[in-house]
């Protein structure tokens, strides 16, 4: 065996660990596995990695960290299999971690939805990006946003307090290239998920009298995915659990 053939079987083997666990946490619940999107967090792994994704079947991703996330998409963008793929929505990448506002601009060109909104300035820069990534035919379609909540104040994993969150999802909602498409968690690590997650589920259900169509939840990690489909969790992102451990000063 070669040595990547031993790292493609290797997340081979994590990943079906992973999809097992989520299809048990959704059966537990009597939800269909298939109504969880799997994005698998390949943040500090090489374009590679994310090939042998590919090649296992999987199409969704997340990145947190720009420009290594632009970089990593133009490098999968080389093989032209992949390109029509990105181009055409089969394979989609989405940003899941802080945005600055000097790396909007780029983050609107590649991302298929930003799950990490968490200022007006923000959505704003990302609209107008959009808008010009369409004009450019860089993007087909508007981009997709969650507004991320932050359910203990703790503003440095990011996040709008549940007080704020109307605001920014009004605005969301009114911005031309973009679509509210629903909200994102990181829950503390406490050891308390269902707590968490609980709670989620209450400012959602509040959120979605206001918003019906933005139904979707990102929420769940390799640590509390089980919770987080629990509680209506629509979209885990998964990364230690099915890339193993990234370098240190990825926390
Ligand atoms: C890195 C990251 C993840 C993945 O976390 P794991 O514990 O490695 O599964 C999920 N969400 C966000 C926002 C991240 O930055």
């Amino acid at each position: 065996m070669t040595a990547d053939d031993a790292r493609t079987a290797e997340i081979a083997t994590a990943l079906s660990t992973v999809r097992e666990r989520l299809a048990a946490a959704a059966g537990a619940v009597g939800r269909h596995d298939g109504d969880v999107e799997l994005l698998v967090v390949t943040k500090f792994f090489p374009a590679a990695d994310v090939a042998r994704l590919i090649t296992l079947g999987e199409c969704a991703f997340g990145e947190s960290r720009e420009p290594e996330a632009g970089r990593k998409v133009a490098e999968l963008a080389t093989d032209p299999e992949v390109a029509g793929l990105l181009a055409d929505g089969g394979i989609a990448v989405d940003m899941i971690g802080m945005l600055q506002s000097k790396k909007t601009r780029s983050v609107a060109r590649w991302a298929r939805a930003v799950h990490s909104v968490d200022r007006t300035k923000i959505a704003d820069r990302l609209d107008a990006d959009a808008r010009a990534a369409l004009d450019d035919g860089v993007r087909r379609g508007p981009l997709d946003v969650l507004v991320q909540v932050s359910l203990d104040g703790d503003r440095s994993r990011g996040g709008v307090v549940a007080a704020d969150l109307p605001a920014l999802a009004d605005r969301v909602e009114a911005a031309r290239s973009l679509r509210l498409r629903g909200l994102m968690t990181i829950a503390p690590v406490d050891g308390e998920p269902r707590r968490w997650m609980a709670e989620m589920a209450q400012v959602r259900a509040g959120f979605l009298r206001d918003h019906p169509d933005a139904d979707a939840l990102s929420a769940g990690m390799s640590g509390d995915l089980e919770a987080a489909v629990e509680f209506g969790s629509t979209c885990v992102r998964v990364g230690t659990a099915i890339m193993g451990s990234r370098p240190i000063l990825s926390q």
